[in-house]
């Protein structure tokens, strides 16, 4: 599995035989986690209920039938969703999932964290989602082209360089860009910038397919002094070793920490003396799964909460971490690269043994930085370096962490509660200042 957005399910090929049981999720859904931790910081900020029932619900949400006939002749009747949440800010911004599970319900939350997002990292977007209740894993790759066109064929009216940009997110890529915005180009003429996390050959960005795992280590760059933290005294276990977490783990190595523990939807993989974050993604890019990487003890899915660490990178599905075993977690520090990895009950617990969290909306945001970029470089016909991004991406993610962090201390409330209330702010002031509440 994986990411925020691109949290892992990359997809493979199809019938790969036995698939291992995916593992275990909270009860709780998408939504319930979004809206609690929206909750608490709207109950700090003293905040009417009028004004909260604006802010929880969307602008718009679509909702379309997919019909494709698949390689076993048959129609097989997709749900395809485009939910625009608040727009105060600029555009609707917001990956595309492909998923079995993806509901509406999901892509409602994951469009509300999206708008928290990008105002805790200041850039001038809105949020929104977008996702389609299909298995990549067991489609061929001309099935997922075909999903993936009809898809844009039935959303395009809602979608514009200026009204709402599209991007990967788990199950989807840079390929699923570039069809989304060839689709598009059919109707409206070359569009580069209404996709984002295109490939370069299409006018993607140097840096966006790594941007939301270097992200996640300019996070853990911030922290690590305040827990006193070396990279070279630091372990770490990345839950879901998809595009995020693989990402993640090779920037992490590169600084010179160890990877102790991996994990794909197939299974975990545990070594206490190092497991190489680079063979692991070369295994992984080859089509093998987790499990199967050589060097490594494979282990339960749970087990790899257990894995003595210092950080913590859930970089998968939603409620991976739950009440049921958020007690188990060794970590120091977690670094939410998956979109809502933590229930509300199992931040609590988190929270109680003083394992430091860094919150989803500030932590996986270097992909929709970078998509920021991506968006202003094709509106601009430029295009900027590697380093110049990934420079312009550790600006943007120091300042966020600075500002979030400074006000958790000040507030004396968690980091999660204080981004949300960041967020919150600054949506609600385009909104008062636009004249909409
Ligand atoms: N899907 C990613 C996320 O959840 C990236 C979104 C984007 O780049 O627009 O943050």
């Amino acid at each position: 599995m994986s990411t925020a957005g691109e949290t892992d399910r990359s997809p493979r090929a199809a019938n790969r035989g036995e698939v291992a049981a995916p593992p275990a999720r909270a009860e709780v859904s998408n939504w319930e986690i979004v809206n609690h931790y929206f909750g608490l910081a709207a109950d700090r900020l003293e905040m009417a209920e009028d004004l909260r029932n604006v802010l929880r619900s969307a602008y718009r949400e679509v909702q379309v039938q997919i019909p494709i006939k698949l390689a076993d002749g048959r129609i097989h009747v997709f749900a395809g969703y485009r939910v625009q949440h608040n727009g105060a800010r600029g555009p609707y911004k917001g990956g595309v999932r492909f998923h079995p599970e993806v509901d509406l319900d999901e892509v409602r939350a994951l469009a509300s964290l999206m708008t928290w997002k990008t105002a805790i990292v200041n850039i001038p977007f809105g949020g929104a989602k977008g996702g389609v209740n299909c298995s990549t894993r067991e489609l061929q790759r001309s099935e997922v082209q075909r999903i993936t066109r009809a898809f844009m064929d039935k959303i395009e009216k809602v979608l514009g360089p200026s009204r709402d940009i599209v991007a990967p997110d788990v199950g989807t890529d840079a390929q699923v860009m570039a069809w989304m915005m060839d689709e598009y180009g059919k109707l409206h003429g070359h569009t580069p910038a209404v996709v984002t996390g295109k490939p370069i050959a299409l006018e993607g960005s140097h840096g966006r397919e790594s941007a939301t795992g270097r992200g996640l280590v300019y996070m853990y760059r911030e922290a690590a002094p305040a827990l006193g933290l070396a990279p070279s005294d630091t372990r770490f276990v990345i839950q879901g070793y998809g595009n995020v977490g693989s990402w993640a783990a090779r920037i992490m190595q590169q600084l010179g920490a160890r990877m102790v523990g991996a994990s794909d939807a197939d299974g975990a993989i545990r070594n206490d003396a190092g497991i190489d974050a680079e063979a692991l993604a070369e295994h992984v890019a080859q089509g093998g799964t987790v499990p199967e990487f050589p060097g490594a003890e494979p282990v339960e899915h749970d087990e790899l909460l257990e894995i003595p660490c210092e950080v913590f990178v859930p970089a998968a599905l939603g409620g991976m971490i739950h009440e049921h075993n958020a007690d188990r977690l060794a970590a120091k520090m977690v670094i939410e690269g998956a979109n809502s990895p933590t229930t509300p009950h199992a931040d609590e617990i988190l929270n109680d043994r003083g394992v430091y969290v860094i919150p989803d909306v500030m932590a996986n945001a270097g992909g929709v930085v970078v998509s920021y970029f991506e968006w202003v470089q094709n509106l601009q016909h430029f295009r900027w370096d590697e380093r110049e991004v990934n420079d312009k991406l550790g600006t943007i993610m120091r300042r966020a962490y600075r500002e979030v962090v400074a006000r958790a201390q000040e507030e004396d409330v968690p980091v999660r509660v204080a981004a949300y209330e960041t967020g919150i702010e600054r949506v609600l002031e385009a909104a008062r200042t636009r004249g909409y509440v």
